[in-house]
């Protein structure tokens, strides 16, 4: 694995394909709705105040990242969500959310950091119809839904077939 240092931005940056999780609880939104363009959000990276959501005056007032710094990382988000959505659709997943940050390079470069995994997407299988059933991610655990490490197990499987398959 290369790994490279970088001063993480402390935002997380949340790309959503369809409402889930705390998009309906905050707002009304019923669970399962295509939001179309995908919602890209800014929270802050502070469990004190337990990680609120910003908006861009916000981000500006707590001088966080300039303003060409944040249109960046909504550029990258964009392009990073339409990478991952087809290619989760060709392992037959459905990409409803995830959690991004990004971090700064030692050359002053903005660059995608932490991880990717189920642990911070939101990932249904296309072909499971049953709202509990379908979930491969981390919400089988948050709502004790059980069977976490087979579902786990299965996103790599089917992303391992996929990689193998290009
Ligand atoms: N997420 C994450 N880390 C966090 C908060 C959220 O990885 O500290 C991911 C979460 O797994 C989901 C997406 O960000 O894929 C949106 O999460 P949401 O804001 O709906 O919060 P949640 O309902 O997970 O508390």
């Amino acid at each position: 694995m290369h790994v490279q240092a970088v001063t993480i931005v402390p935002l997380e940056v949340v790309a959503r394909n369809i409402a889930a999780g705390s998009l309906c609880q905050q707002t009304g939104i019923p669970l399962g709705t295509q939001l179309d363009p995908p919602l890209v959000e800014f929270y802050y990276k502070n469990d004190d105040l337990g990680d609120p959501l910003l908006t861009r005056d916000r981000i500006r007032a707590m001088d966080l990242a300039s303003d060409s710094r944040v249109d960046a990382i909504i550029g990258l988000t964009q392009a990073i969500n339409g990478h991952l959505t087809d290619f989760f659709q060709r392992c037959q997943i459905i990409l409803v959310d995830f959690k991004l940050e990004f971090g700064i390079t030692a050359q002053g470069q903005l660059v995608l950091a932490d991880e990717i995994s189920p642990d911070t997407c939101r990932l249904w299988d296309q072909a499971n119809p049953d709202p509990k059933g379908r979930i491969l991610d981390k919400d089988r655990f948050r709502q004790d839904l059980g069977q976490v490490a087979d579902a786990y197990q299965a996103v790599l499987e089917r992303v391992l077939a996929q990689v193998k398959s290009n």
